[in-house]
């Protein structure tokens, strides 16, 4: 079974810019404030910058295009078990194609309730305020996970780590793994899959024993792997 964990500097090859690039202002929003848990359910002001903020990069994700690494992970998917998890909240995965992503940090086509953590779907619906169906609490937020929330997919993540073989393959584009860090989930968990690591510049945690580093852009790097795989 081949595995594949994407972050940030995945869709950053498709033109959609990451949170490491834009020093914590993006187009002019605080980071900090409209991704900020404890500062949604506190401040109403902060809750009408989140929506207008997150309706914005919906926009922004809609007329992205998913790149040939995106492209490609579809066709392998087609030819055996591929597993896509990704950090990511855009669709471009799934505009490829691909089927089954596991989204750890929400999805833009989603809104949730911060009481009671149903997610619904809103497909290309604005994000905006409403109530929850399942609790009636009016305290609901666009489906993604905010700084200082918890992430229920973690756990998806935690038991697909759990199931991993030594003949598996854990391939991880893209990311810093500031967030996230699936190389030190495995190693925790006792697994020893082929673990391959391709980002633009490989961190110094990646650097550990067993993980193979192809310093390389997201849509490069995954191409050559899947070249050296024929
Ligand atoms: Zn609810």
């Amino acid at each position: 079974m081949i595995y594949i964990f994407t972050g940030a500097g995945m869709a950053a090859d498709s033109g959609l810019p990451t949170f490491r690039d834009t020093g914590g202002l993006w187009e002019n929003y605080d980071i900090n404030q409209v991704c900020n848990f404890p500062q949604f359910i506190k401040d109403q002001h902060i809750r009408d910058l989140t929506f207008q903020f997150y309706n914005e990069r919906k926009l922004q994700y809609a007329v992205a295009k998913p790149h040939a690494g995106y492209l490609a992970i579809e066709k392998l998917q087609q030819q055996q078990p591929v597993k896509v998890i990704t950090t990511n909240i855009d669709l471009l995965h799934e505009a490829a194609g691909t089927a089954d992503v596991l989204h750890l940090h929400g999805r833009v086509d989603q809104m949730s309730c911060a009481q009671c953590y149903h997610y619904w779907d809103i497909a290309d619906h604005v994000f905006e305020p409403s109530e929850c169906a399942a609790c009636g609490s009016v305290m609901v937020k666009p489906g993604i996970v905010f700084f200082g929330e918890m992430a229920p997919e973690y756990e998806a993540l935690h038991w697909l780590i759990e199931d991993l073989k030594s003949t598996d393959t854990f391939v991880i584009v893209g990311t810093s793994l500031n967030v996230v860090n699936p190389i030190a989930m495995i190693r925790s968990a006792g697994k020893h899959p082929q673990i391959i690591f391709i980002d633009k510049k490989i961190p110094a945690v990646a650097k550990v024993s067993g993980v193979i580093g192809m310093e390389d852009t997201a849509e490069a790097g995954l191409l050559k792997w899947m070249d050296s795989m024929q």
